[in-house]
C-alpha cells in the first residue's frame, strides 16, 4: 500500500473540514497519516481516525509562524521516512508549507487539483478556463509527490477508524524563514456559513444597491440559508470579502444555490457550478447564469425576491 501523508491543519480544536475532505480521499490511495498542525487532543485525533488515518504525526508550532517552522520539520520527517504522496489542501498555509517543503525537498508541487490518482506516480486532473476544460498531469520521478486540492473536490465523509497512533515531533530550526505570530482574531461568524451551507442565497449587482441586499438576507432567513455574493459587489463595498463565491472567493457546493441578479461571469460559475440545484433569477433572459441554472425565473429581482421571502415565511 502507498504511504499517504494529509497535511491536516487544525481551525478552532478541531481538523478543518478541508482536512476532513483530504482524508476521506486519500482511504482510497492508501495508507493515510494526518500531520496535524495544532495543539491537538484526543477528540481531534479521534476525528481524523475517524476519516482515515491510521497514523498521527504531530507538529504544534506554537506561536511560531505555520509555514517555515512546519516547513522544516516536515522536511526532515519526509526525509526519515519517504512518504509516496503528500496531500495539502489549496488553504493561506497549506500553499506555504508545500511551497516550502517542495524547495527543501527539491521537488515539483501541482496546485490546484480537483482530483488525484496515485500509480508509481501522481495523476491529477485541474479544471481551467473556469471549469469549462479539465487538464491531465502528471508528477513523475521520485516520490515523495506533492499535490495541492482544491477545497469541496471530495465530500468529507467518516468512515469509523479507530483512534490513530499520535507522534509528536519536535520542531526543526526554521532557519531564515522563522517568524512569530504577534496576534490572532477569530473572524466574527453569525448564522449558516458558506463552505457548510446546504442551502445558499447569493445576491450580483442586479439588485441595484448594498440596501437591497437585505432582500437576499430575507429570502436566506426562512431557508436557513448562507448569504454569498458576487465579487462585483464585494468590490463596490456591498458585503465583505467573506461572502465572494467564486476565483478569487470561496468554492460552495450546496443542495440549492439560488443566484439573483448575477449574470453568470465564468470567475462567479467556477465557485459554484457544481451545487446540486441552481435557481438564476435575473432580468435578462440571455444572462450566461442561465446556461448552468436547472431552474430559470426572468424577472426583476425587486418583485421576484419578496414575492418569494413572503411564499417560503408563510411555509416556514
Ligand atoms: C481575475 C478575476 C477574478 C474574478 N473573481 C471573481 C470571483 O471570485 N467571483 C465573482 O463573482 N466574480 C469574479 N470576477 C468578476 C467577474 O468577472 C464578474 O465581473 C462578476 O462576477 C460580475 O458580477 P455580477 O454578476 O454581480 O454583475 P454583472 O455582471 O454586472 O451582472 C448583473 C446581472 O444582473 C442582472 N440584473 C440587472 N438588474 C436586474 C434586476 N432588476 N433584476 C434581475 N436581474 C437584474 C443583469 O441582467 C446582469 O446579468 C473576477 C474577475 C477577474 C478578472
Amino acid at each position: 500500500m502507498a504511504d499517504v501523508w494529509v497535511f491536516t491543519q487544525e481551525m478552532n480544536g478541531e481538523p478543518s473540514s478541508l482536512s476532513l475532505e483530504l482524508l476521506t480521499k486519500a482511504r482510497s490511495l492508501g495508507d493515510v497519516t494526518a500531520i496535524y498542525v495544532g495543539t491537538g487532543s484526543d477528540a481531534s485525533f479521534a476525528t481524523v481516525g475517524e476519516y482515515g488515518a491510521a497514523r498521527v504525526i504531530q507538529i504544534d508550532p506554537g506561536s511560531e509562524l505555520v509555514s517555515g517552522t512546519v516547513a522544516a520539520t516536515l522536511a526532515a520527517a519526509v526525509g526519515d521516512q519517504a512518504p509516496d504522496l503528500i496531500l495539502f489542501g489549496q488553504g493561506y498555509d497549506d500553499r506555504d508549507v508545500a511551497g516550502r517543503l517542495a524547495a527543501k525537498l527539491g521537488k515539483s508541487v501541482l496546485s490546484n487539483a480537483v482530483d488525484v490518482e496515485l500509480d508509481g506516480e501522481a495523476v491529477t486532473k485541474h479544471e481551467i478556463f473556469g471549469g469549462s476544460q479539465v487538464v491531465t498531469a502528471k508528477l513523475t520521478g521520485s516520490a515523495p509527490f506533492i499535490v495541492l486540492v482544491r477545497p469541496k473536490s471530495f465530500p468529507a465523509e467518516p468512515a469509523g477508524g479507530g483512534t490513530p497512533d499520535v507522534t509528536k515531533l519536535d520542531l526543526a530550526d526554521a532557519g531564515r524563514s522563522s517568524a512569530t505570530v504577534a496576534e490572532s482574531h477569530v473572524e466574527q461568524k453569525e448564522g449558516p456559513q458558506l463552505e457548510e451551507a446546504t442551502v445558499i442565497v447569493s445576491g450580483g449587482r442586479g439588485l441595484g444597491s448594498a440596501e437591497k441586499y437585505a432582500m437576499i438576507e430575507d429570502v436566506a432567513r426562512p431557508l436557513k440559508a448562507a448569504t454569498g455574493a458576487t465579487r462585483a459587489i464585494v468590490d463596490a463595498g456591498w458585503v465583505p470579502y467573506a461572502k465572494q463565491v467564486g476565483q478569487t472567493g470561496k468554492t460552495v457546493k450546496p443542495d440549492v444555490y439560488i443566484a439573483a441578479g448575477v449574470s453568470g461571469a465564468m470567475q462567479h460559475l467556477v465557485g459554484m457550478k457544481d451545487s446540486k440545484t441552481i435557481i438564476a433569477i435575473n432580468k435578462d433572459p440571455d444572462a450566461p447564469i442561465f446556461d448552468v441554472a436547472d431552474l430559470g425565473i426572468v424577472g426583476d429581482v425587486n418583485n421576484v425576491l419578496p414575492k418569494l421571502a413572503e411564499e417560503l415565511n408563510k411555509r416556514s
